[in-house]
């Protein structure tokens, strides 16, 4: 049986251990792909610090790309040598949401991705003595190789980096993604980011690919400031008592026409509805706790008639789009180069997420032998 490096979470609040597991081969319908980068992504976070329930032991990493080495029977959309981008959402093509193009929203992958096993139901990973490992988003790519469905890959036509490739699998998407899918972000208008990771960076380079006249990201940590300039912020707010305030400032006064929550805690939600303009849009797209709510007060919503929408996975169609942005990114339109600001070893993973949650690093990736 194929071994393989695997970064595992025993239990909440561990440290993450790199065990050698078994993987059993490709089934029908699957592949077999060697992973070359995988990006350190907040949401393994709370399955670390139990903000997310899931079943354990698991396979951490849900934003990967690497190669496929073997194709189970009757696979026939990929080839031995394609490069791949891992897709966590790995919709079915034909249930009430896929066929109204809201394949994020699809009504039969989330059950088996929530227990932590592929879409048959099962798993793959098994440890020396048989016990097997759960998958993170049926995939589990902290690996130097995964076997997962075939709707969980996506080919990317030409050449793109590995690490850049595996960020098109989830910050890149969910942040350019809320921009141009969830809140058809209007030229010349002005956006306000909440937030500098990741999803949020991704969300400066979407829009400044839909023309946004005006960036504002707000972020706690004053070393962002830069790169967030760099990739086409128009201004940086330090978040504070008066971020709001500033944010009025520098959009005439009314609020931005539109406000983008790219950290998932609802204090910040309710700064976003603050931040908009009357008559604006606040897109959520950070994950909030599981149980959490927040507070957006109806009579604001009614009087001020601002939208606010949710926006998971960019409110994607991952094969539609992940070669889309590849080709954006291809053709100098989006700086995914400039979003990777760290590169780990597998066997750093502990010290990855910390380096993460301390704020200095925007999107740091794993990457592994060629
Ligand atoms: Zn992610
Ligand atoms: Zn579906």
């Amino acid at each position: 049986m194929l071994q393989t490096r695997t970064a595992v979470l025993q239990a909440v609040g561990a440290p993450i251990v790199v065990e050698n597991l078994n993987l059993l081969p490709p089934r029908a319908g699957e592949l077999l792909v060697k992973i070359q980068a995988a990006g350190v992504c907040h949401s393994d976070w709370h399955l670390v610090s139990g903000a997310t329930q899931h079943p354990l032991p698991v396979a951490l990493g849900h934003e990967g790309a690497g190669v496929v080495v073997e194709t189970g029977a009757g696979v026939t959309r990929f080839q031995v040598g394609d490069a791949v981008c891992l897709n966590w959402a790995p919709a079915c093509g034909d249930c009430f949401y896929c066929l109204h193009a809201s394949p994020s929203l699809c009504e039969t992958y989330l059950e088996p991705i929530w227990a932590g096993t592929l879409l048959d139901g099962s798993t793959r990973y098994r440890r020396p003595d048989g016990q097997p490992v759960y998958h993170y988003c049926g995939l589990g790519c902290f690996s130097d190789y995964v076997v997962v469905p075939e709707q969980s890959c996506v080919a990317l036509p030409g050449p793109v980096p590995p690490a850049v490739a595996a960020l098109i699998g989830c910050a890149v998407t969910t942040g350019v993604g809320a921009v141009l899918n969830t809140a058809q972000l209007r030229p010349g208008s002005s956006a306000a980011i909440f937030g500098a990771g990741g999803v949020g960076m991704s969300m400066v380079l979407g829009a400044r690919l839909a023309g946004a006249a005006r960036i504002l990201v707000v972020d706690r940590a004053p070393a962002k400031a830069a790169l967030a300039l760099r990739l086409g912020a128009t201004h940086f707010v330090l978040a504070g008592e008066t971020a709001v305030e500033q944010i009025r400032a520098l959009t005439g006064g009314r609020g931005a026409d539109y406000t983008f929550e790219a950290v998932g805690l609802p204090e910040v939600q309710e700064l976003c509805l603050a931040a908009a303009r009357p008559g604006g849009t606040v897109v959520l797209a950070g994950l909030a706790p599981m149980g959490s709510s927040t507070n957006l007060p109806g009579a604001v919503l009614t009087r001020q008639e601002k939208t606010v929408k949710g926006s998971y996975y960019g409110s994607a169609h991952p094969r539609r789009d992940f070669p889309a942005l590849a080709a954006f990114y291809r053709e100098g339109l989006l700086d995914l180069d400039g979003l990777v600001t760290r590169t780990y070893r597998l066997e750093a993973i502990n010290q990855a997420y910390a380096e993460m949650l301390s704020g200095e690093v925007v999107r740091s990736v794993v990457v592994f032998d060629e």
